[in-house]
């Protein structure tokens, strides 16, 4: 098929390059985000390929659609950025990567709570600076804390194993509790109950309308004093207003993220020349509890290449009109947006032990 790849950086043509030596697809590898004002480029393509931060809404579908495009074919488990009915209506699939390492989300999640806790973003650059001071670099033991994990499917889970081996107590919020994280010694609760008992939370479950803004005044206001909380799920889980607000009370002891609301204008470029015009994104970074990455928890080589595969073989099975599995429908998002419910707190539904991980993906994703 003839793709032409958006938001493509070194590293994406690296491992697009090599997983097409496999499939021998024309591919066209454009630097620009697809948006209303670039989706002409696709002219002359029969797909698209696209990342997080390509905006892919109403407008865009039908441009694509109007100059042929059949296939979206996406680099990313997430889709909340595709206009996932039009595309449907204007006869464009839409494939996605399901899972390409949950193993690196999970690792950095673990590898930023140890970061913000013990203070190593400061302690790097005072070493540097000849200042062997240890004022302000006190943290705590991560054994033994309580530390519930919002959302178990594949990056909770292993999240969840890893934390587990560190001696964490562990406590999870998931719709669908699942009898394998059990057997980790994890107890499903409500989410009233985990911001009451937990010392860390942190995010691994989809963006929905459900829980959007699931960290906010109202769950900070129930949480312990100097909580942990980390985000490397998506961005708008987490009401940055709120969570700026309790880190000047000292309600939150520590935030670490590796997504932001409003990261689609920051991150993924170097913008060290630049003016960041985003005042709250620039409040977050004056404090010092705060820990932030660029959306980089998918970034491994082993995540890169499954991503360039899955990708490419995705639009090989387009191609001979074979279904990869990976398919975006309107029917298979709409079952995880009746599901979880921010602010009624569910704990465990009675008899309810299914998980139905290929229905829940419908967040962002690096
Ligand atoms: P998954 O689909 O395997 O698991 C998501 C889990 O969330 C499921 O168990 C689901 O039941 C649960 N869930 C759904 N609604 C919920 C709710 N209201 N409250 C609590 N739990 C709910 O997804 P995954 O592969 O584990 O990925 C999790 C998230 O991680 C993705 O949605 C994505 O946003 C993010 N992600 C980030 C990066 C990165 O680079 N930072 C990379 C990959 C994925």
């Amino acid at each position: 098929m003839r793709i032409a790849v958006y938001s493509t950086k070194p590293y994406d043509r690296k491992a697009l390059e090599e997983a097409n030596e496999r499939h021998g697809h024309e591919l066209t590898f454009l630097e620009a985000r697809l948006q209303e004002n670039t989706a002409a480029l696709a002219d002359g393509h029969d797909a698209v390929c696209a990342f997080v931060n390509d905006q892919i809404g109403t407008e865009v579908v039908h441009e694509l659609a109007d100059q042929g495009v059949e296939l979206l074919t996406l680099r990313s488990a997430g889709f909340n950025h595709v206009d996932v009915d039009a595309a449907t209506e204007r006869g464009i699939t839409v494939v996605r990567v399901p899972a390409y390492s949950p193993y690196a989300v999970a690792e950095h999640t673990v590898g930023l709570m140890i970061a913000v806790n013990r203070r190593l973003h400061r302690a790097y650059n005072r070493v540097r600076d000849g200042n062997f001071a240890l004022e302000g670099l006190l943290g705590f033991d991560l054994r033994s804390k309580r530390v519930g994990i919002i959302g178990t499917g594949r990056i909770g889970q292993i999240t969840a194993r890893i934390l587990r081996g560190f001696g964490c107590s562990l406590r999870a919020y998931d719709p669908y509790p699942n009898d394998e994280v059990r057997d980790y010694g994890v107890r499903y609760v409500d989410l009233d109950t985990m911001f009451a008992e937990c010392d860390v939370i942190t995010l691994h479950c989809p963006l929905t309308p459900d829980t959007h803004h699931i960290i906010d005044e109202e769950a900070l206001s129930k949480m312990k004093d100097g909580v942990m909380i980390v985000n490397t799920s998506r961005g708008p889980l987490v009401d940055t207003v709120a969570v700026i607000e309790g880190l000047k009370s000292g309600k939150i002891g520590n935030l670490a993220l590796d997504v932001y609301e409003e990261e689609g204008d920051l991150f993924f470029e170097d913008l060290s020349d630049k003016v960041i015009t985003d005042d709250v994104f620039s409040r977050l970074l004056t404090f010092p509890n705060v820990l932030i990455t660029a959306h980089q928890a998918f970034f491994t080589q082993e995540a890169l290449s499954n991503i360039g595969e899955t990708t490419l073989s995705n639009a090989s099975a387009y191609a001979r009109g074979d279904r990869s599995g990976n398919e975006i429908t309107p029917e298979n998002i709409r079952p995880n947006r009746r599901e979880g419910s921010h602010g009624a707190p569910q704990g465990e539904p009675e008899g309810d032990q299914h998980h139905d991980a290929e229905h829940t993906g419908a967040g962002q994703t690096g």
